[in-house]
């Protein structure tokens, strides 16, 4: 359920309590009251980018080969979701924002999070950070994506251009896979 063990107040070993205002949910708590682990999602930021016309995906330096996806991000304290995601790309890329536009909001339950994503025009000189090993330009019917968080803002922006959806099966993969139901 979590890594935490101990309140970040008073150091007391975290227990598991009953929530009080839902049934059946238990929450890890200082037993002293001080805090409670709400295991809330956490927003990510992500962004379709276009330049010139084509498709931004890159490949992390942690992910196999193959395996392209969305310029993604976490929110610093003072910004709005639209300066983050400018931010990450110019930490990232070193392209600048020229235009944002959301394509929706979209739960990724696997990992706790809550995925915002953008369509996001940009210009410059791609240039990338560290943390991305290689990128590829794609015209946009030729985006493949995979049937899980991010997969679900590509598609969407796809059908926004009527441009046909095949999915691929897991993120890499070239075999499509029927189109899931996306509900709304
Ligand atoms: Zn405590």
């Amino acid at each position: 359920m979590s890594d935490f063990k101990f309140c970040p107040v008073c150091a007391a070993s975290l227990v598991l309590r009953a929530d009080e205002g839902e049934a059946g949910k238990v929450r890890l708590a200082c037993p002293d009251g001080h805090w409670t682990h709400w295991d809330n999602p956490l927003p990510v930021l992500a962004a379709l980018v276009e330049i010139d016309g084509k498709m931004l995906t890159a490949r992390n330096a942690a992910w196999a080969e193959g395996r392209f996806a969305l310029i993604t991000g976490f929110m610093e304290r003072d910004e709005t979701p639209e300066q983050g995601i400018a931010r990450e790309l110019k930490e990232e890329t070193d392209l600048d924002a020229q235009y944002i536009e959301l394509i929706g909001v979209y739960e990724f339950m696997r990992k706790n999070e809550l995925i915002i994503a953008y369509y996001v025009k940009a210009s410059g000189v791609i240039k990338l950070s560290p943390e991305l090993v290689e990128y590829r330009l794609s015209a946009p019917a030729d985006l493949r994506p995979w049937p899980a968080g991010t997969g679900h803002a590509v598609a969407d922006w796809m059908r926004q251009r009527d441009l046909p959806v095949q999915y691929v099966g897991f993120a890499g993969s070239t075999t499509p896979i029927e189109a899931p139901v996306v509900l709304k």
